[in-house]
């Protein structure tokens, strides 16, 4: 029997968790299954096909917006005759209903393939033939999380992360995945910690064994560790929610550095329902991946409803500055609004702004509603992927026309986000028309390393410490002149030494998940802009991306 643990706080935000394990997707045993006659096969499956529904709809019915679109969707495919009526003419046929169901999904899944939506396609059908499957073998179907624990799945993706449950999910492992994969950075945003990429550190995990992992600084994670160990772990969860608590007391006051200079600390947030708890962690304002916030949605949101849910976000978010960044569709996010064409590499394809070089109406009425909300709320507008100056233009542009139908807003401030290496590299030709650059560590780091963001086996190249990352954000910084704003809008900040560093580098403004404001700008206030400029430069000049790790731990412990 292994060490009984104290579990970790409610949607830390801290890299830590201590749990026991919740396997999302149990075996499904179907060896064990043990078909009956032809009637009864008929009867069990459509019994489970009833079940199935009921749980969709009350899945569809919570209260995070993507949820309905998700779960619709798989209550389409449940409801599909294609797929029911093969099935139950297998069963018919004399197979038991497990397979008969299989088969019938694989029958279908050309079809499926043809959709220029496939990908998510073949996922919706992927979870709709494992909850048949769970329902007809016994096995549980939903991580049906009333139990605090900590969710092991084989790689989250982003409907699945908007719909956990911080309250209850205490921590999540992946065990492949990158750890900036779009899924893993909306959990960690939302404030769950998360251990990526795990692989064979958790292989033969089972449900309930005690799971504790650090991940952030050093990566480290246990399953069913000896008392000592579990021991160590929950010291330094105990600290670090010592010192979250001590931060929580000034997290509503600004963070300037010890010499007096002002840091900004934004916050991303995903989901409507999200909002009103992040208000407590103090955020300068607030960053929104509008293809999140809509992603849920299966009709492209009109005007009036995105400056409606601007406002609406405005109001919860006392009116703080929200960076609406546009749609960045492409790449490893989808909507169910605006299908792509299948792409050999879709991270090096038509992703961000170059999806509406073609068809600028989406792009073109977000724009209008952030112009019109911008009349009652500070917005800016912020364009992510841009690659050369002739893009910026064309942005820029589009806004013009914009502006001339229905005025400009004197709060609305402009910007880009550079996160093509090179936008970093001729910076000062975008600068200088902007009021400000984000920085998108996320993928600045895929494209510097030429390893995919979401990719396991890359975790370690794709690293944001990566010196060359680095001295990209250097140079950035540099080329604005201090007369743009330069801030980071990547993952990578949500940790409060690595913040730290990118004020050293010159940044003025950061983007960590909102559970991580409080921390971030404790941090902060520790330390002078010299000092943090110091160890930028020293940080400048390390070999690799774990040497620069060591080199901000030692200072900051
Ligand atoms: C980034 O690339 O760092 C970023 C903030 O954008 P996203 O992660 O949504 O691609
Ligand atoms: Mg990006």
């Amino acid at each position: 029997m292994h060490a009984k643990a104290r579990t970790s706080s409610q949607g830390s935000g801290l890299g830590v968790a201590i749990g026991p394990a919740i396997i999302a997707k149990p075996d499904l045993h179907l060896n064990a299954y043990e078909p009956g006659d032809r009637a009864k096969e008929r009867r069990r499956l459509d019994k489970v096909l009833a079940k199935a529904d009921k749980q969709l709809r009350k899945l569809a019915a919570q209260p995070v917006r993507a949820n309905a679109a998700i779960f619709g969707a798989q209550r389409e495919l449940l409801h599909d005759r294609r797929i029911t009526d093969a099935a139950f003419e297998l069963v018919d046929s004399g197979e038991p209903a497990t397979t008969s169901w299989t088969q019938a999904v694989e029958r279908h899944r050309p079809w499926l393939q043809g959709l220029p939506d496939a990908p998510g396609q073949l996922e919706l059908a992927d979870s709709v033939e494992h909850r048949i499957l769970a329902l007809l073998t016994g096995t549980p179907t939903e991580f049906e999380t009333t139990e605090p624990g900590i969710l092991v799945v084989p790689v989250l993706d982003p409907g699945m992360a908007v719909t956990l449950d911080p309250k209850v999910v205490l921590g999540i492992v992946t065990i492949g995945g990158g750890p900036t994969g779009h899924g893993v950075i909306i959990a960690r945003s939302r404030g769950i910690p998360i251990f990526a990429a795990a692989g064979a550190d958790v292989s033969g995990v089972e449900e309930d064994d005690i799971i504790a992992f650090i991940a952030r600084g050093e990566r480290r994670i246990a399953v069913n560790p000896e008392a000592d160990e579990l021991a160590e772990f929950e010291r330094t969860l105990a600290a670090l929610e010592e010192l979250q608590a001590e931060a929580q007391a000034h997290a509503h006051e600004p963070a300037y550095t010890s010499d007096g200079t002002l840091i900004e600390i934004y916050a991303n947030v995903l989901a409507e329902a999200d909002a009103g708890d992040m208000v407590a962690k103090g955020a300068d304002g607030w960053v929104i991946r509008t293809e999140i916030l809509f992603g849920g949605s299966p009709h492209p949101p009109t005007v009036e409803e995105q400056e409606q849910a601007f406002l609406r976000l405005g109001r919860t978010l006392g009116n703080k500055r929200m960076i609406v960044r546009t749609w960045d569709i492409g790449g490893d996010k989808t909507v169910p609004f605006l299908p792509l064409d299948q792409e050999e590499n879709p991270f090096l394809g038509v992703r961000g702004l170059r999806v509406f070089r073609n068809r600028p109406e989406l792009l073109i009425d977000q724009v209008e509603a952030v112009c019109r909300a911008a009349r009652f709320t500070p917005l800016s507008l912020m364009f992510p992927m841009v690659t050369t100056v002739e893009e910026l233009d064309w942005a820029l542009g589009l806004l013009d026309d914009v502006v001339g139908r229905v005025g400009r807003p004197d709060s609305l401030q402009v910007g880009i986000m550079v996160e093509v290496p090179a936008a970093a590299l001729r910076a000062r030709l975008m600068t200088q028309k902007l009021d400000f650059v984000s920085i998108g560590t996320n993928d600045l780091t895929q494209y510097t390393t030429a390893a995919e963001r979401g990719n396991a086996a890359l975790h370690v190249l794709a690293d944001p410490l990566d010196p060359a990352v680095l001295r990209l954000i250097r140079l950035v910084a540099d080329e604005s002149r201090r007369e743009t704003l330069v801030a980071i809008c990547g993952d990578a900040n949500t940790d409060p030494d690595v913040a730290a560093l990118f004020v050293g580098l010159g940044v003025r403004e950061l983007t960590p998940g909102a559970p991580a404001v409080p921390m971030v700008k404790a941090r902060l206030r520790t330390s002078s802009l010299a000092e943090l400029t110091t160890l930028a430069d020293r940080a400048l000049a390390c070999t690799d991306a774990h040497e620069v790790r060591e080199l901000i731990r030692s200072k900051f412990r």
